[in-house]
């Protein structure tokens, strides 16, 4: 019983962390960009844009390393956790 009991807490903490990471996202403050391009220079798969003078950040491509909230001295990306 107790074993089982254990199993399915493991389960649940497993699906917790999947889930947890399935809507992670990594976005832009449009408001804080200045469109300098540091991101999109720092990024290992072109994830990143500029339109219109702001950064885009293509989420089907982005794997977040969380490379490019470092690269940004403005402080306009950010990950949602
Ligand atoms: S590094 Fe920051 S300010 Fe520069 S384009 Fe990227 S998000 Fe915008
Ligand atoms: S988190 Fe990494 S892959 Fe995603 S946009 Fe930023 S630098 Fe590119």
């Amino acid at each position: 019983m107790k074993k089982k009991y254990i199993f399915m807490i493991g389960i649940f903490v497993i699906l917790t962390a999947l889930l947890s990471i399935s809507q992670s996202r990594i976005f832009v403050e449009t408001n804080s960009c200045v469109g300098c391009g540091d991101c999109v220079d720092v990024c290992p798969v072109d994830a990143i844009q500029i339109v219109d003078g702001k950064s885009v950040i293509d989420a089907e491509k982005c794997i977040l390393c969380e490379i490019c909230i470092h690269s940004c001295t403005y402080d306009a990306i950010r990950k949602n956790k």
